[in-house]
């Protein structure tokens, strides 16, 4: 710590935000170009370098923080860049899109802002690709063994590169036609553009892992065919099976899934198509689902020109600050939280009452009402308290021409008969059973991610990827000397 009075006299300073009139013009990321670099040196002082580090045991993937938060408060960017690639293989992908447990977690924000330590990382993520700190790292010698990865989202790409550089013979089966999993499709260019994936997947092909793009495991190719070719496999397929809202009217046109409509908004961005054909321009859209996903319909609706944009979210308002009793210091609290497309909608003001914000909290859809055609025009929703029980007197309609459903995920899709091929075991509430070694019960067979965690973060994903390779690097030689940052049981810090 160059400064161990940074925290007293530096107060937080988050990185800017372009202003939201320019910003939803484009797809570009929200923020500053430029903007955090004269700042973050600064901030990183702010780190008290702790006795017991708590942000680190709330990073999944176990991040050194104070440790790059002193090297790059002394500018050592070559030495804060290996001390961050040692436990992230994409430290520019959680740097932009982590929710950032571990600043919930600092011992800072006991009673002060925390440090901004996701800027920090991404600080040290972009300046290590400019300076050249991350140069490709084929390994010395193979193996003589391959894996198959089947799915190239975070999980899968870790994964792949953690045993590609351990010296296998890597190949990553991909159904869509690009590599990156829903950090293609799903995710926004506004929050993550997506030349950060291409940039990695260039440094993966100059390390020795191969991609087969277009390749639905199960469907194009056999998932017992695949086994028998290679040594190991490891599953790491996510979890996008999509949960439903089985009410009177689901059937009218204009309702579509959050993951039916992101995609085609990728597209564009991709090159692939001029317009959506499910743009939300001129229409009123109303989003089911309060969460993360539901936040990228709206900011994705908001650039698309939506006459009204409106999101439901069953949970009550959560507070401004944190519980103590229910949820204290170090865990990840819920509270009233401010992303980049609520600010957009909120500003904007497309929310049809003009409200401050287009969240309706405690808000539970009864029905949908369409037109002669078969096209939905509203919904009608209610107020619900604690038990979800609707509050009397509270139902309205609210006009809805487009409606997304963002109610989360289930479990990984089956339809490509993947696990059915391979006789692969399933919990109960529908991901891939395994081990505490990441095995299913088809020997060589490994699963991780989403489609064995369930739904969850970009980090946890990358930590699952290094785990599992840490378990089929033992499993093809005996013994690994790979990292494996977490288990299959392990679970966000909660009281
Ligand atoms: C809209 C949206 C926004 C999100 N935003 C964030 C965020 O801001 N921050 C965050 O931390 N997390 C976010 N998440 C969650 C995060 O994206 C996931 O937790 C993470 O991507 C899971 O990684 P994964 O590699 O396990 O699976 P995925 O990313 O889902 O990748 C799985 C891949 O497997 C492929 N596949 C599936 N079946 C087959 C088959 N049979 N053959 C070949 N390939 C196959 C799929 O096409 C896909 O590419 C978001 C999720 C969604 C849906
Ligand atoms: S990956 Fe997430 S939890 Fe870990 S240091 Fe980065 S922002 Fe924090």
């Amino acid at each position: 710590m160059a400064d161990p009075k940074g925290f007293m006299t530096t107060p937080r300073q988050d990185r800017p935000r372009r202003p939201v009139e320019q910003r939803v013009r484009d797809w570009d990321e929200v923020y500053v170009p430029g903007a955090l670099l004269p700042i973050v040196s600064k901030q990183a002082d702010r780190c008290m370098d702790c006795g017991i580090p708590f942000c680190h045991d709330a990073c999944p993937l176990g991040n050194l923080i104070p440790e790059w938060n002193d090297l790059v408060s002394r500018e050592d960017w070559r030495a804060a860049s290996d001390r961050l690639h040692a436990t992230n293989n994409f430290p520019e992908f959680t740097g932009r899109l982590c929710p950032a447990p571990c600043e919930a977690g600092c011992v800072l924000a006991i009673n002060q802002p925390a440090v901004t330590i996701k800027n920090v990382e991404v600080a040290i993520a972009d300046r290590a690709w400019t300076d050249g700190f991350t140069p490709p790292r084929p390994p010395d010698r193979l193996s003589g063994k391959t894996v198959a990865v089947i799915g190239s989202g975070p999980t899968g790409l870790a994964a792949a590169q953690q045993l590609t550089r351990a010296g296998h013979t890597v190949v990553v089966y991909e159904r869509d036609d690009r590599i990156g999993g829903l950090m293609r499709y799903g995710i926004p260019a506004f929050k993550m553009e997506k030349r950060h994936l291409e940039r990695r997947i260039e440094q993966m092909l100059a390390e020795g892992t191969r991609f087969r793009t277009s390749t639905a495991v199960g469907r194009d190719i056999g998932a017992a065919e695949l086994r028998t070719r290679h040594d190991a496999v490891v599953i790491a397929t996510g979890a996008t099976a999509w949960r439903e809202l089985p009410v009177p009217g689901r059937e009218l046109a204009g309702i579509q899934q959050a993951m039916e409509y992101l995609p085609l908004a990728n597209r564009v961005c991709e090159g692939d198509l001029e317009v959506s054909p499910m743009s939300a321009a001129g229409r009123h859209v109303v989003i089911v689902g309060g969460g993360d996903t539901g936040a990228d319909c709206l900011g994705t609706a908001v650039r698309e020109g939506a006459a009204s944009v409106t999101q439901l979210d069953i949970y009550r308002q959560p507070g401004a600050e944190r519980d103590e009793d229910t949820e204290p210091w170090p865990t990840y609290p819920k509270i009233y939280r401010m992303s980049a497309a609520h600010e957009e909608a909120r500003d904007l003001r497309t929310a049809p009452a003009a409200d401050a914000d287009a969240r309706l909290f405690s808000a539970s859809t009864l029905r949908f009402s369409g037109d002669e055609a078969g096209h939905v025009r509203s919904l009608h929703v209610v107020e619900v308290d604690e038990r979800r029980t609707p509050v009397a007197g509270t139902g309205r309609s609210i006009p809805a021409d487009l409606v997304l459903l963002a109610l989360g995920f289930s479990g990984p899709d089956r339809t490509d008969g993947l696990t059915d091929q391979l006789g692969l075991a399933m919990e109960p509430r529908g991901t891939i059973a395994r081990d505490g070694g990441f095995a299913t019960n088809v020997p060589g067979v490994f699963a991780a991610g989403d489609a064995a965690r369930g739904q969850s973060l970009i980090v946890w994903a990358i930590a699952e990827g290094r785990a599992v390779a840490a378990a089929v690097d033992r499993h093809l030689t005996g013994a690994s000397r790979l990292p494996a940052p977490i288990s299959p049981y392990d679970r966000p810090m909660t009281v």
